[in-house]
């Protein structure tokens, strides 16, 4: 068996959602955010493709690495900053933005001789508390930071939501207000992920980062990116390698957990959990199969799946199954799956074919 799993990249959607982010936000600089390799469609891929974005975002200093490999000349800011003194010299050395978060990186850069400036971001906890500094404390790290000769005066004060996803939440509001509090310095600011841009009109403020909206994708409960005015950036498909008749009562799969109601068509198709489709998918989860939704039965195993065919009678083997892309959202099978659509194009493993177009 050849490669049957491919996941195929829509270089006009990303292009698309980069502008649909920018209409929503006109007066705004975008940080596309690219991290875990451009969730999952491909890190320099993603960034070439968004080369209008005004600055990418990454987790590690790593993916700077690849991105200045790769010819990328935007600023990138590496959204967890340095972890140890040595990281300094790679930050200077590719030119990166660092995210301040924590007195222990403070330390780093006050320790630090060399008298090249830095770009800081610095990150307050509004709310979230996972990253950033008591808000309370903004005035006083901005003096340190200032009186620092190797940090750029242009700071940017950064915070991250928690809820955003919930349009309804108070939480948001709430997180909006703390940071406008934090301090009356004239700082550019930057706040809204995704969900924020879309929802909270007033954290669309000097800097908005842009990550799942970029791909096409919603973490927000029974919505999917297209009802945003997103376009789905990646389709995983593969195709049917068997067709099989089995006797009503006999049962389907590891560990048996669907029953055949009657003798009945099921479908073999050539992916699975070690593609990175989630085994957590259970019986009813939809695939495409000629234009028309097939369910999964019993469990996804690591290289195969099964379907019921029972209203596909014209199938053939070698016809192409789609597991998710514009035409079936990636978010109803992550509800399927008991996850968020962000974790399913992340976890496309190495095995799996990329490829391009277009459209
Ligand atoms: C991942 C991330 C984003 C992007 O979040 P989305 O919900 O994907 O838009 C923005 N800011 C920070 C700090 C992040 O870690």
């Amino acid at each position: 068996m050849s490669r049957s799993a491919f996941a195929t990249i829509h270089l006009d959607a990303l292009r698309h959602n980069l502008g649909r982010i920018r209409a929503l936000a006109p007066r705004s600089r975008v940080m596309a955010v690219v991290k875990a390799d451009g969730y999952g469609h491909g890190l320099e891929r993603v960034a070439r493709t968004l080369s209008g974005a005004d600055a990418y975002g990454v987790a590690a200093i790593a993916d700077g690495q690849r991105l200045r490999a790769a010819g990328i000349g935007h600023r990138i800011v590496v959204l967890s900053g340095i972890d140890e003194a040595g990281d300094l010299l790679e930050v200077r050395r590719l030119d990166l933005d660092i995210v301040v978060h924590h007195d222990h990186q403070l330390d780093l850069i006050a320790a630090d001789r060399n008298p090249r400036p830095l770009r800081v971001w610095l990150k307050l906890d509004t709310g979230m508390h996972r990253l950033g500094f008591d808000p309370a404390r903004t005035d006083a790290l901005l003096a340190r930071l200032r009186a620092l000769p190797n940090v750029h005066p242009d700071i940017v004060l950064m915070s991250h939501f928690a809820r955003s996803d919930e349009p309804l939440e108070a939480a948001t509001p709430q997180q909006l207000a703390r940071f406008a509090s934090a301090t009356a310095a004239p700082l550019a600011h930057s706040i809204a992920n995704s969900a924020a841009i879309v929802h909270f009109p007033d954290a669309r403020q000097d800097w908005v980062r842009a990550g799942g909206a970029l791909y096409g994708l919603s973490v927000e409960q029974d919505r999917c990116g297209a009802d945003d005015g997103f376009r789905p950036a990646m389709s995983l498909s593969s195709k049917l390698v068997a067709i099989n008749r089995v006797a009503k009562g006999e049962r389907v799969g590891y560990g048996g957990l669907y029953e055949c109601p009657e003798d009945m068509a099921i479908g073999i198709v050539a992916i699975g959990y070690g593609d990175g489709y989630p085994r957590s998918a259970v019986t009813g989860t939809p695939v495409l199969l000629n234009g028309r939704e097939a369910p999964i039965v019993g469990r996804v195993s690591m290289d195969l799946m099964m379907i019921d065919l029972r209203q596909h009678a014209d199938a053939t083997i070698n016809d192409r199954v789609l597991l998710w892309g514009p035409e079936l959202p990636v978010e109803r099978i992550a509800t399927s799956a008991g996850t968020i659509s962000y974790e399913l194009t992340c976890g496309i493993t190495r095995r799996v074919l990329f490829l391009e177009d277009e459209g």
